[in-house]
């Protein structure tokens, strides 16, 4: 594990044993060990941010991906995210592994896109038609949800997290694609990177399916889950069809905080 992280490990720990400080210094102390680029922007995050509704071409604290990292043009991500991509790829790139961002931001309407042709059918799911096949609606999110996440409760809302190389676990088990998660796997944490929907067991019984694909900058995404978890309430998962089942899902909790205990 990399110093920096160790030591913002030991100093978060510090500041939660300090009550009374307010939210926004765990920024201050994060920011001491972060090299210049990545420094983390106090902010207090809004609901609005939180539920991924605004644009990120117009968020001064987001920036548009070089194309030499994507797959596609005009994918957005925090600044800080950036950043410690760019170091990884070049580190992954001297080992003869490409990483290549293939989703990166999504905003709410991208989400409520996605969410709603998989619940109408008009984009198949395993090869289904799901409003043909389940009729149950509560039983038809949690098949949407095993690998798509519901409007307001997505990862990729917050600037954070990015989806790497190919979205099938499938590619994984190739020669090139195990050559590329075993790289991520021993050496992503040491640029601050994660990958929440870590395999399903004791440890993470609930939520997402394991994606090898998606991996999350942990020194600004735990502040925000952080942040959401004390301000969206079920009410806020809304403006979407389908959207009553999430209070009968418990999506929250279980999926929105069901991710990979190293990634908080
Ligand atoms: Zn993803």
């Amino acid at each position: 594990m990399n110093i920096r992280f160790i030591l913002f490990a030991l100093l978060t720990l510090e500041i939660c044993s300090c009550s009374g400080k307010p939210e926004n210094t765990d920024t201050t102390v994060i920011n001491e060990v972060l090299p210049e680029k990545e420094k983390i922007q106090a902010r207090v995050y809004s609901a609005e941010y939180l539920l991924g509704k605004f644009n990120p071409k117009t968020d001064t604290s987001f920036a548009l991906i070089p194309m030499k990292y994507c797959s596609k043009e005009g994918m957005y991500l925090r600044k800080e995210t950036i950043a410690a991509f760019v170091k990884m790829y070049d580190a992954a790139k001297k080992e003869g592994v490409n990483l290549k961002i293939i989703s990166a931001m999504r905003n709410f309407n991208d989400q409520k896109s996605i969410w709603e042709a998989k619940w109408n059918g008009s984009r198949l799911v395993n090869g289904k038609n799901l409003s043909q096949t389940i009729k149950d609606p509560v039983e038809r999110a949690k098949t949407i949800l095993r690998y798509s996440s519901m409007p307001g409760t997505s990862r990729h809302h917050w600037g954070t997290d990015m989806d790497l190389n190919s979205l099938e676990n499938a590619y994984f088990t190739t020669a090139e694609g195990k050559k590329v998660y075993e790289w991520l796997k021993k050496n992503a944490a040491q640029f601050g990177f994660c990958q929440p929907y870590s395999v399903k067991n004791e440890t993470r019984p609930n939520g997402y399916e394991e994606e090898k694909w998606h991996w999350s900058y942990t020194p600004l995404s735990a502040l925000i889950l952080k942040e959401y978890s004390q301000k969206i309430k079920p009410d806020n998962i809304a403006g979407f069809t389908g959207s009553e089942t999430a209070a009968k899902l418990n999506l929250i909790e279980h999926y929105v905080k069901g991710i990979n205990p190293e990634c908080r």
